[in-house]
């Protein structure tokens, strides 16, 4: 396959695909004209084009690290009560075995083993619907380990890192804030949301990469707003892709829905 020719053609040191977390916040944003589909959709034309995708997303969680090793992962539709519009959405990006191949080598400490029955779960398609809508980029779906710390889960993104100057853009879908039994469908946002998405990005800003692995001790606004990790863990594999001098840019910062943050960001 092409790519695999030219994965082996590519130096180890080009540059560093950048690295993006995106809080994707309504799976409606796939086909909502909005602010954040408009922002994603901005963003997305603002990058490099990458050989292929990594996506870690908040809706594929397992025991053991899996990556998506089938030719053509199907588009999950997994979600309820939402119309049939959305039901109807299909993301044809291929797939690319030799990149989870590639991360399960790359992967040294960790184990990443491959898997045949997942797809596209809506926490990557809705999110790359929107910024790379030919669907024309290979794309594989990390899944997040239970049995993981935040601290392992930062480790295991760290051992992926060399993928990014292989022309490997690595995507985390999740939510910094996430706190579903709180939810109130108006663009509004508590008081502990905020607070806590904006110690999010000033330990961000900071690098301080310790305190955002140890989020729970970032004061009470952290256990409402991530009263469960899975959303709030791919941004721990994106933080740890992040270089010595490598900026990290904010797009869509704003707390929705009472307890959604939508913040996202570029590393590189
Ligand atoms: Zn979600």
């Amino acid at each position: 396959m092409d790519i695999i020719r030219t994965l082996k053609d590519s130096p180890d040191s080009g540059p560093p695909m950048p690295a993006i977390f995106v809080g994707h916040g309504s799976p409606m944003n796939a086909i909502e004209d909005n602010e954040f589909s408009r922002g994603w959709a901005a963003v997305g034309k603002s990058l490099p084009r990458p050989k292929a995708i990594l996506c870690i997303s908040a809706h594929w969680e397992t025991f053991g690290t899996h990556a998506t090793a089938m030719e053509h992962p199907r588009t999950i539709h997994d979600f309820r009560g939402f119309p049939a519009e959305l039901r109807a959405v299909e993301y044809p990006a291929p797939g690319a075995p030799e990149i989870a191949r590639l991360a399960r080598e790359t992967a040294r400490k960790m184990r990443i083993v491959p898997d045949f029955d997942w797809g596209f779960d809506h926490g990557a398609w809705s999110v790359l619907c929107r910024m790379f809508p030919l669907a024309d980029v290979p794309v594989v779906q990390l899944s997040l380990d239970r049995t993981l710390s935040p601290a392992s889960h930062y480790e295991l993104g760290s051992e992926l890192q060399s993928l990014r100057r292989k022309g490997v853009m690595l995507v985390g879908s999740g939510n910094i804030v996430h706190n579903l039994n709180q939810i109130v469908w108006q663009d509004t946002a508590f008081d502990w949301a905020r607070e806590f998405d904006r110690k999010v990005k000033e330990a961000v800003l900071a690098s301080d990469h310790a305190s955002l692995i140890d989020y729970s001790r970032l004061g009470a606004a952290a256990g409402l707003s991530v009263p469960t990790a899975e959303h709030y863990l791919p941004l721990l594999y994106i933080l740890a892709q992040q270089g010595k001098g490598e900026d990290v840019r904010f797009f869509a910062e704003k707390v929705t829905l009472g307890s959604i943050s939508m913040t996202s960001l570029v590393v590189g």
